[in-house]
């Protein structure tokens, strides 16, 4: 194959612009490249923020949680065939001291491979309409569009017995949460966990500790609606941050402390609680976007004496080739009740669907082509 192809894709024209379905042409596959026809791609809070203002370069496609069946392959392309269906992840190297320990979420070149816009060998453009270039490649997939091409790296093959059209959030969104508490904090059976914020990262990260037999799992969470969709996914206790202001006295009345807390908010006070709820050796994870000026708001003697752990997590440390088909696994056993978060909008709703996530309508929206 090496005539471009026709698709429509959903386009952000300039920084709060609302997306515009539009015809554009995708370049035939290179060497180690895929195309695929999607099927389904969820909405991710980074779509919304890079939209919105995140550094991207505009014009851009934007959409990194697809689904779809591989159309057609490049010259080098050997683990992937066609007809396959695949949910795409995030791009890395393979190659950089972080790829060669099976972190590629810490790639050296991780920006400029998910989010330049362009190719990162070449700079050259995957979409052009009327022969000008458009930004693509968003996480090597801009996949808000009936067709992407992504790289056999970023390309997972899954059993065609899963519910494709809502594969694709295992690709970023739910592999960031339930990554967290499985590989980032390596909860163990019995450990306790307290999640701060109940969205589709903080829901996903109960999913993954529920997955592997984690002890008491708090979720501090301010909408009613998602409290009862936490008790549903096996929570053992719901806090609601406004009823009951000091969630760090509410957590050591319930559970006296617990091992590892994940923070999705990026509130500053709400990191300052959570450093406190950690018992000896406690381990905070954080996910959420602080405020750009905000600094660390623990106290270092208290953090000192019971050898607290603080760090960022990315993709819940999560190698995509591995982690994604293991939690396919947990889903077809019953573990791993995903779908639960999921609600579908045709592609053409994009902005509707957008809208219902922001406004908490719908935990994880996902687009079927
Ligand atoms: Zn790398
Ligand atoms: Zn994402």
């Amino acid at each position: 194959m090496t005539a471009n192809i026709a698709a429509r894709a959903a386009i952000v024209r300039e920084v709060g612009a609302p997306w515009t379905i539009e015809n554009v042409e995708i370049s035939a596959p290179r060497a180690d490249e895929v195309l695929i026809k999607m099927v389904g791609t969820g909405i991710c809070h980074t779509d919304t923020a890079c939209r919105t203002g995140f550094p991207v370069p505009m014009p851009i496609v934007l959409g990194h949680e697809g689904s779809g069946i591989v159309e057609a392959i490049g010259s080098g392309v050997t683990k992937v065939k066609v007809g396959d269906h695949v949910v795409l992840s995030f791009d890395s190297c393979g190659e950089c001291l972080n790829c060669n320990k099976d972190q590629p979420a810490y790639c050296y070149t991780f920006y400029p491979r998910n989010l330049a816009g362009v190719r990162a060998s070449d700079g050259s453009a995957q979409i052009t309409q009327d022969g000008k270039p458009i930004n693509g490649l968003f996480f090597c997939q801009s996949s808000f569009a009936t067709y992407a091409l992504a790289r056999e790296l970023n390309t997972v093959v899954m059993d065609k017995s899963l519910p494709l059209d809502i594969l694709g959030p295992l690709g970023c969104g739910i592999q960031t949460g339930a990554g967290a508490a499985v590989n980032a904090l390596g909860i163990l059976p019995g450990e306790s966990l307290a999640i701060f914020g109940g969205g589709a990262v903080g829901l996903s990260a109960l999913l993954g500790a529920r997955a592997v037999d984690a002890g008491a799992v708090i979720v501090v969470e301010p909408q009613a609606g998602r409290r009862a969709l936490a008790l549903e996914l096996g929570a053992t206790h719901v806090i609601d941050p406004k009823e009951t202001p000091d969630t760090l006295a509410k957590i050591k009345e319930l559970v006296g402390g617990v091992n590892y807390a994940l923070d999705t908010t990026g509130i500053p006070a709400v990191m300052a609680a959570a450093v406190e709820a950690l018992l000896p050796k406690g381990v905070l994870g954080l996910l959420g976007v602080p405020p750009p000026e905000a600094t660390v708001p623990a106290n270092m003697m208290s953090m000192l004496i019971r050898g607290i752990t603080v760090r960022y997590i990315v993709e819940g440390d999560a190698d995509p080739q591995e982690f994604i088909p293991r939690m396919a696994g947990w889903y077809k056993a019953g573990k791993f009740p995903f779908d639960k978060l999921i609600g579908k909008f045709p592609f053409d709703q994009i902005n509707e669907a957008a809208h219902a996530a922001e406004k908490g309508g719908v935990i994880k929206p996902v687009l079927i082509f």
